[in-house]
């Protein structure tokens, strides 16, 4: 921490609020802003919060108009300010080595005629502000901002030489072409963007996802965080072992990711974030949650564990550094929950491989590596049923095009025998530059990997194999699978396995 930071972190804290001199009621500012002021009543002294047009605040004193001299007396005085977008208010932060907390008004909401979206993310990314888009996200910033002030300390005072992208120039950027802006956006994402990219890898377990996941890991755009769906139970409960080989709760990536999603992992209801997540992201909630306007029930968790699953997916990429999240949760009911989000950019990698390499794969204990506390063993399962499993998730996953969500479809028998091309069109799917993939190598007789760890949660026990790993296409199943179960695996699967260019011929019992 810089002499500066320390000096603010020993300054009495005073909040203010302001909803700015826009025409509309600015009734989401104020209204989060008071439920988080009611849960922190021993702080009411240091507040001051102008409401303008929106209803006066009930928990907390508030004014209706600030003149402009006392709005510039009490900028000076204060070390916490959220505001929408006002750009002169900016400066005038800044002057006082101040960052300020911003919640952009939007048109979604009627608070005004020019959407401040983009130019609050945009200043966010360029650390002029900090952004909160949600009440949740409003709620860390304060609770953090509270137990350190030197978050809203600004690097960008006017005394500032640093090179960087200067307010005005965002502005005019933004001003000049806010279309193409806006484009190039979606196209590209940045890092530090509101909205989070997330390359996620759906389809049946023991398809090669982890694999998969490792390698994109690889790639400077990329972030590999594993199946983020069990980060709760496997990282938070069992404490099992990161990628990188350490407990998870000792992880320095993941310790670094909570205290920015939500001020460290103890800050969280850790029972009642899994009930959220319990009564959302389950299969057996699919239909609610391709029509939560129908099944209404569905509405009050999606939004509670949304909101908690985006503050996480933004601080891993954030603390990572890189544009793009991959989440290998594989799951159908994860992939339309993130679908629902509107703060996720979604992307779906469906990973197929042959039905009956999976079935066979499934036939074979497997000891699960990262728990340390005793032994256990992955699930294991009939062919049949996997078969059937196979090919209801496979439709599911290839029909989610339909839903108007970008699905990529790759082989597992593809990305092995030639990786160089096949990571190319998932990288280029995930709209990043696709570099060299320095990571591939290998010559004409053998294609390797090298592999350094990743932070991924949970996946198969492979992710735990570093180094340089020749790829070699796991075909065991065809001489260990017995022909009743390969045939019966084969009937099953019959219509997408042609569909995707696997051999379809049955095999006669005495000749295996
Ligand atoms: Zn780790």
């Amino acid at each position: 921490m810089s002499n500066t930071a320390e000096l603010f972190a020993q300054e009495p804290l005073r909040v203010l609020v302001l909803t700015g001199t826009e025409p509309q009621p600015f009734t989401r500012l104020t209204t989060w802003f008071e439920s988080w002021a009611a849960k922190n009543s021993e702080l009411q002294d240091s507040m001051v919060v102008q409401h303008g047009t929106a209803a006066p605040l009930a928990e907390v004193s508030s004014t209706d108009w600030l003149l402009h001299d006392d709005i510039a007396h009490e900028v000076g005085e204060s070390n916490l300010i959220i505001a929408g977008a006002d750009l002169s208010l900016i400066r005038a932060a800044r002057k006082n080595g101040r960052r300020i907390v911003v919640v952009p008004r939007t048109e979604h909401h009627d608070e005004t005629t020019t959407d401040q979206t983009e130019l609050a993310r945009s200043l966010a990314r360029h650390g002029h502000v900090l952004l909160a888009e949600t009440e949740r996200e409003l709620h860390s910033l304060l609770d953090r901002a509270v137990k350190n002030p030197a978050l809203t300390v600004s690097e960008w005072t006017d005394r500032s030489e640093r090179a960087g992208v200067e307010l005005e120039q965002i502005v005019a950027d933004l001003g000049d072409g806010q279309t193409s802006l806006a484009t190039v956006t979606n196209l590209l994402p940045t890092a530090g963007a509101a909205k989070v990219p997330v390359l996620y890898v759906g389809g049946l377990g023991r398809s090669g996802s982890t694999l998969l996941n490792d390698m994109l890991g690889q790639h400077g755009q990329l972030v590999a965080g594993g199946e983020i769906v069990h980060i709760w139970q496997r990282g938070l409960v069992e404490n099992n072992l990161c990628g990188c080989g350490t407990k998870f709760q000792s992880c320095e990536f993941w310790n670094e990711v909570a205290e920015r999603a939500f001020g460290g992992w103890d800050q969280l209801d850790l029972d009642s974030v899994m009930k959220a997540k319990n009564a959302v992201d389950r299969n057996r909630f699919v239909p609610h949650l391709l029509a939560p306007f129908v099944f209404r029930s569905i509405q009050e968790p999606l939004a509670e564990y949304g909101d908690i699953l985006v503050s996480l997916l933004r601080a891993i990429r954030d603390v990572a550094g890189v544009p793009v999240v991959v989440d290998s949760s594989k799951q159908i009911s994860t992939a339309l929950m993130l679908r629902q989000i509107d703060s996720v950019d979604l992307r779906i990698v469906h990973l197929i491989r042959d039905a009956r390499g999976v079935a066979y794969s499934w036939t074979k204990t497997k000891k699960k590596v990262e728990v340390t506390d005793g032994d256990a063993l992955m699930n294991q399962y009939h062919p049949g049923l996997m078969g059937w499993r196979w090919l209801s998730w496979n439709v599911i996953f290839s029909s989610m095009r339909g839903l108007k969500i970008p699905v990529l479809t790759v082989q597992y028998e593809d990305l092995i025998t030639d990786p160089r091309s096949t990571l190319g069109r998932i990288i280029g799917f995930a709209g990043v530059e696709l570099g060299d993939l320095e990571f591939l190598g290998g010559d004409d007789t053998s294609i390797t990997v090298n592999l350094e760890p990743t932070h991924s949660v949970a996946g198969n026990p492979s992710r735990f194999k570093h180094g340089e790993i020749a790829l070699r296409l796991d075909e065991a199943w065809q001489e260990k699978l017995e022909p009743k179960m390969r045939n019966l695996v084969t009937a099953i699967a019959f219509p997408l396995l042609r569909r995707y260019g696997y051999k379809t011929s049955l095999k006669s019992g005495d000749k295996s």
